[in-house]
């Protein structure tokens, strides 16, 4: 047996302090995860259970990347956000299980084409275009649980140009980890290298060719995306 063409590179993180690669699987990703967000989008916070979206394993970028502002939109987005990383898969999790299954945290920015999400959003339209384009997701150096334990609060902060946008703390997600976790594995196996982005806090907004984004998140370091002319 042949391969027709050479199959896809495996995308992959970094490990902090390592030189080993952690191998994506998929990206999935918790919407409207904390209050003052979700009223910033003109919902109402509420305890009706999560919804999700992915993006495709190979959208990820490293920290200290550039990305060229990206096609089809006039309002490109950054959101700070808590990445929880699958290192044991599992189904039907219970809670009170979930967090056996996680391997390290990161720190993500989830990249949005925030006019191309709203317009699917008000058609009632699968988010992709607005969510999962290319080279969406950066996604920072996983640090094991081993030396970070499960970190369920400490701040989250993201910066423009040295400028804070973003400044909350992991304590005021409305879902958990371990919940995430347990509710996801209810309607997909979950698998290693299955990577979850676990929401945004308020003050999201645009960035522009030229910017230089830092999302910070406690005990996990920063990670810095630069963003280039379109390409
Ligand atoms: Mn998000």
């Amino acid at each position: 047996m042949a391969f027709v063409f050479d199959p896809p590179a495996q995308p992959s993180v970094a490990v902090a302090g390592s030189d080993d690669r952690l191998p994506v699987r998929r990206i999935f990703c918790v919407g409207r995860n904390y209050a003052a967000h979700a009223r910033e989008m003109g919902k109402d916070p509420d305890r009706d259970p999560p919804f999700f979206f992915t993006k495709p394993a190979d959208a990820v970028v490293e920290s200290g990347e550039a990305i060229a502002y990206p096609p089809e939109t006039e309002n490109f987005h950054y959101e700070a956000e808590l990445v929880a990383v699958i290192g044991t898969g599992g189904i039907n999790i219970p809670e009170e299980k979930s967090l056996d299954h996680v391997w390290g945290y990161a720190v993500g920015n989830d990249l949005t084409r925030r006019d191309l999400q709203l317009k699917a959003r008000e058609q009632g339209r699968p988010w992709d275009w607005g969510k999962a384009f290319d080279r969406s997701a950066v996604i920072g150096p996983v640090h094991p649980v081993a030396k970070v334990g499960h970190p369920d609060k400490g701040s989250i902060r993201l910066t423009v140009n040295g400028e804070v946008k973003q400044d909350a703390d992991l304590a005021e997600l409305i879902w958990s980890v371990p919940e995430i976790i347990s509710i996801l594995s209810h309607s997909m196996e979950l698998r290693p290298g299955d990577l979850i982005m676990t929401g945004t806090p308020a003050g999201v907004g645009p960035l522009v060719e030229g910017d230089v984004c830092v999302v910070e998140v406690e005990g996990l370091g920063a990670i810095e995306t630069r963003i280039d002319p379109r390409s």
